[in-house]
């Protein structure tokens, strides 16, 4: 696979690992790639797209969560700068 550059000098990356993981329940590909260039090492994990909307379906209920607990607590969850 190509078209993913290195997050620290843009250079073009290779796939050095592919394998079947998984964040949280949700299964994904973990893929280990290599920088041509400088040699920096990253992941990426690769989503189907039904896999994304149960993630965004979890975010909304996630916030509902927050804005609920902030309305009941608002000074506990202020920010503290
Ligand atoms: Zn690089």
């Amino acid at each position: 696979m190509i078209g993913l550059h290195c997050p620290r000098c843009g250079g073009e990356c290779s796939v050095v690992d592919s394998r079947a993981s998984r964040l949280g329940d949700i299964p994904t590909i973990a893929r280990r790639r290599r920088c041509d260039n400088c040699d920096h090492r990253w992941s990426t994990y690769e989503l189907a797209a039904t896999a994304i909307a149960a993630v965004e379906a979890r975010l909304a209920e996630a916030q509902t969560i927050v804005a609920a607990v902030r309305a009941l607590a608002p000074a506990a969850t202020a920010s503290r700068k």
